[in-house]
């Protein structure tokens, strides 16, 4: 399996934590002992520069400088192989320019499955439970932003019978989650825990029941990605307290579905994203 790029570059990170953290630019530029423009160049690419002082800048955001210099010099996750994985698939969607991913499970002797957002189109997802013969009984939503929910329509109209659950303020009672609720399909478990930040909606799902040695999954939506997390400029600290509190505080083995980029696992996490610096975990 080929791996996937990083939803985000060494650039991205200073720019989410400094527009998060309300730092100018061109203070972040001279503790990085970049000219501004220099700066500015860089969080759109990535593309390191000799005299860039990651230490500097590091420690003016509170990132994690080991970290973050790991990123910019090609960090990635493990490959997860997804064929150990009989009963999950992750589908990635693609609009021409931005990927989406979106999560099906199913229970292996019911049939019974569930599929975690929609990203932008139904045929991928169609044919993945035409292919297993799974009757869709819920769609659950990570949160609201549109490249997430795009085929949503469709979706309900391929599969009628199933429920919809999202933490969205404004959809119909009967489809909102409530405190502790908890699925049942067969022998997998979907619990849920609230992780606002980046959206005020976020929520993870935490599925559990999966046949041995295969670990749970953690469907976060934005909230985190590999080596990054979701932007929240307006609610940084809230959406770096949930993660911390929420996602990295599960079982190492514990395998985070981002709705961007590639597969990751709660340890390698705590191990490698810049956000949340190593300090944290002793
Ligand atoms: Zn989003
Ligand atoms: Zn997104």
């Amino acid at each position: 399996m080929l791996n996937m790029p990083l939803e985000d570059h060494a650039g991205d990170i200073i720019r989410k934590s400094r527009m998060g953290r309300g730092v100018s630019a061109i203070e972040v530029a001279s503790a990085a002992n970049l000219n501004p423009h220099q700066l500015q160049q860089f969080e759109e690419d990535g593309h390191e520069i000799p005299e860039l002082n990651f230490e500097a800048v590091a420690e003016r955001l509170t990132l994690d400088p080991a970290k973050l210099r790991q990123i910019a010099s090609g960090w990635e996750p493990h490959t997860h192989d997804m064929h150990q994985w009989t009963h999950f698939r992750h589908i990635e969607t693609d609009d021409g320019g931005m990927a989406v991913n979106c999560f099906l499970i199913w229970d292996d002797a019911s049939k019974v499955g569930a599929l975690f957002d929609t990203g932008w189109i139904l045929p991928p997802i169609q044919s993945l439970i035409e292919t297993h013969s799974i009757q869709l009984q819920h769609i659950f939503i990570t949160h609201s932003h549109y490249d997430h929910i795009e085929a949503l329509g469709k979706v309900r109209q391929f599969a009628p019978e199933a429920l919809l659950h999202s933490n969205i303020k404004s959809a119909p009672k009967a489809q909102q989650l409530v405190p502790d609720e908890r699925f049942q399909l067969g022998s997998l478990t979907v619990s849920y825990r609230e992780t606002p930040g980046h959206a005020d909606d976020g929520v993870t799902y935490v599925v559990e029941g999966f046949p041995a040695e295969q670990p749970n999954l953690v469907i976060v939506g934005d909230a985190i990605f590999a080596g990054s997390i979701g932007g929240a400029p307006k609610h940084f600290e809230l959406a770096r307290t949930k993660v911390l509190d929420e996602v990295l505080s599960l079982p190492g083995n514990s395998l985070i579905c981002p709705g961007h980029g590639p597969l990751t696992t709660v340890s390698e996490e705590r191990k490698h994203n810049p956000f949340f610096p190593s300090a944290m975990f002793t």
